[in-house]
């Protein structure tokens, strides 16, 4: 847990956990309160160009060494779409627009929820500098490398089926 949940937030109390609804929980023993806990929120960004999809290969966590769509978390107070253009830019060096919403994505038991977005690239030159990447490539969408997540395939196959919509239009 993190340690925003460490003290009840109206008592300053020492939290314990609960398990409420099978659900674990932060409960505060002097107040009473389940501490409700929202998910967080993960943009992820979609850019095509001719060389096909553009993927960053991870450099932490058990995922490491693995591909997935550049993306982080939208700060308090930015726009959804403007955190997955960032994020786009930070760990890619890719200049984007944002053209539609692929989806949005949950699953039970986790913590985030992903919202990914198709964007057209604009500008910037690809770079692998970011701490967080090991190296950023496009790579033709029958092609890919090992994938991070199993919803990425299912995300980027909503992607291609978009491309087709978006051109049509
Ligand atoms: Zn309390």
């Amino acid at each position: 847990m993190t340690s925003d949940f460490e003290r009840c937030p109206a008592c300053r109390t020492p939290l314990t956990t609960e398990t409420v609804d099978g659900l674990w929980r932060p409960f505060c023993p002097t107040c009473k309160n389940i501490v409700s806990l929202s998910p967080k929120l993960v943009a992820a960004t979609l850019v095509g160009d001719a060389d096909g999809l553009l993927l960053i290969q991870r450099n932490y966590g058990a995922e490491k060494g693995l591909w997935a769509p550049p993306g982080g978390y939208v700060e308090q107070g930015e726009m959804v779409e403007e955190a997955a253009r960032r994020e786009a830019y930070e760990e890619t060096g890719i200049e984007v627009t944002i053209n539609g919403l692929v989806g949005l994505y949950s699953e039970p038991g986790r913590p985030i929820v992903l919202a990914a977005f198709s964007a057209e690239r604009v500008g910037g030159e690809l770079h692998d500098k970011s701490p967080e990447v090991q190296d950023v490539r496009f790579f033709p969408v029958n092609d890919l490398p090992p994938l991070a997540f199993p919803r990425d395939r299912v995300i980027i196959e909503a992607w291609v089926q978009l491309q087709g919509t978006l051109r049509r239009s």
